[in-house]
């Protein structure tokens, strides 16, 4: 069958079920989370069947996990191609984990038919991209794009008041025999396989997604400050009432914001009012707001329209805007799109353009060399549960469009950065 004759599906799907007996929940599910010894143990298994196929295991400073398939040109930038290995505490066996077996899949195979790619070609699983244990995630992916220092990912600690400085001193002793690579190197580029997580291609009946790109998000938090008075005394034209005022901002901010198109995404998820007492006119509320767009020019525009109509909408109470989250949408590289386009269509396989409304690793790959994401079906949409699941088919559809895309790369004498 053409779908899978560039990989072994049936070994990459036994591997798959393997790898999710590390960290087993009763319910089906996985609880392996960042620089756990359930991490530490899934690394052990990874490796092993890497190095069967004279793959060389190396980590970093950051705890990611390269296993490289050396090229020709050794000095040649190589190409990335992974996902994560850490899950929730609930998640499933498939969020990440698919991505990194399917890149370890396709490279094995490269490497079992005696191929040698024009430049090295790296399996990568990134450290802590779920952000559960240690927060926030994509630790191991931003530190290798210049996003965050090392020292500063080290001083974060988890519920029990471990470290990640701790945490990665603990992996790096368990694999004390690992080479390490600088902290982030130049590559060629970065190809991430993912379930979509989402209901689309399953509503569509499509095997694959193109990713097209991660929908920028931005949060605010909204403090409006009025005063205190007595519910039955304060004359009504005297008062300076915050929740009046919120009401008439959230019904501005939901018809002029929420309103604009059905791609926005907006959101009022969190009130608090103070004093919070029903014969006491409201001081002070304090709310957040969530929202995202894929475009970053609308994103930064409809950001400050935020404020703007959060200000016209205050008085006679202040109004203090605090940004928080600034994450910028990104597209993926349009070649690299067209090259996965063009390999599920060469395979017979069902495809359609998506947008990604979850944040993945390659997010900020795409700020250092060109990227892209490939999505499969999951059930229902779910992910990050237990009873997540996609499809033998649908593993080995995604690994052997990822076969495809990654020999147009890895074997191309070409500088596939100058290309793509
Ligand atoms: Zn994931």
């Amino acid at each position: 069958m053409a779908v899978v004759s560039l990989i072994n599906a049936d070994r990459l799907w036994t591997r798959l079920m393997a790898l999710a007996e590390i960290g087993a929940t009763p319910a089906g599910g996985v609880n392996r989370q960042a620089l756990s010894d359930g991490e530490i143990a899934a690394w052990r298994s990874v490796i092993g069947w890497a190095q069967e196929a004279g793959l060389r295991a190396a980590t970093d400073a950051a705890g990611n996990l390269f296993l490289t398939l050396a090229g020709r040109d050794r000095a040649a930038p190589p190409v990335l191609v992974g996902s994560h290995l850490d899950s929730q505490p609930t998640g499933g066996k498939f969020d990440g984990a698919a991505g990194v077996m399917a890149a370890l899949e396709v490279v094995v195979s490269l490497a079992e038919r005696g191929q040698t790619p024009e430049r090295d070609v790296i399996v990568v699983a990134w450290m802590n991209e779920e952000g559960c244990r240690f927060a926030p995630g994509m630790m191991g992916s931003e530190v290798f794009t210049g996003v965050r220092g090392i020292e500063a990912i080290r001083a974060v600690r988890d519920a029990s008041g471990i470290s990640v400085g701790e945490a990665l001193d603990r992996l790096h002793a368990a694999f004390a025999d690992l080479p390490r690579k600088p902290l982030g190197f130049a590559a060629a580029a970065y190809l991430e396989l993912h379930i979509e997580q989402g209901p689309l291609l399953e509503a569509a009946d499509r095997t694959i997604g193109v990713v097209t790109g991660i929908q920028g998000k931005k949060t605010f938090q909204v403090v409006i400050a009025g005063a205190e008075g007595h519910a039955g005394t304060l004359p009504q034209q005297e008062r300076r009432d915050a929740v009046a005022a919120f009401a008439r901002m959230a019904a501005a901010l939901h018809a002029e914001i929420g309103g604009i198109d059905a791609e926005i995404k907006f959101t009022i998820g969190r009130i608090t009012v103070e004093p919070n007492a029903p014969s006491v006119v409201p001081s002070r509320v304090t709310f957040s707001i969530d929202l995202r767009y894929p475009d970053n020019g609308v994103l930064d525009v409809t950001g400050a329209r935020v404020a703007a109509l959060c200000h016209r909408q205050a008085p006679p109470c202040a109004v203090t805007i605090t940004p928080l989250v600034e994450a910028p949408s990104n597209d993926f590289e349009p070649r690299l799109r067209e090259r996965i386009a063009r390999a599920a269509h060469d395979q017979g396989l069902p495809a359609m353009a998506i947008l990604s409304a979850a944040g993945h690793d390659a997010r900020h790959l795409a700020k250092v060399c060109p990227a892209a994401m490939i999505f499969i079906p999951c059930r229902d949409g779910a992910s990050h549960v237990e009873h997540e699941w996609a499809e033998p088919a649908h593993i080995a559809a995604g690994a052997s469009v990822l076969a495809r895309v990654l020999r147009d790369l890895a074997f191309s004498d070409q500088s596939c950065a100058a290309e793509a």
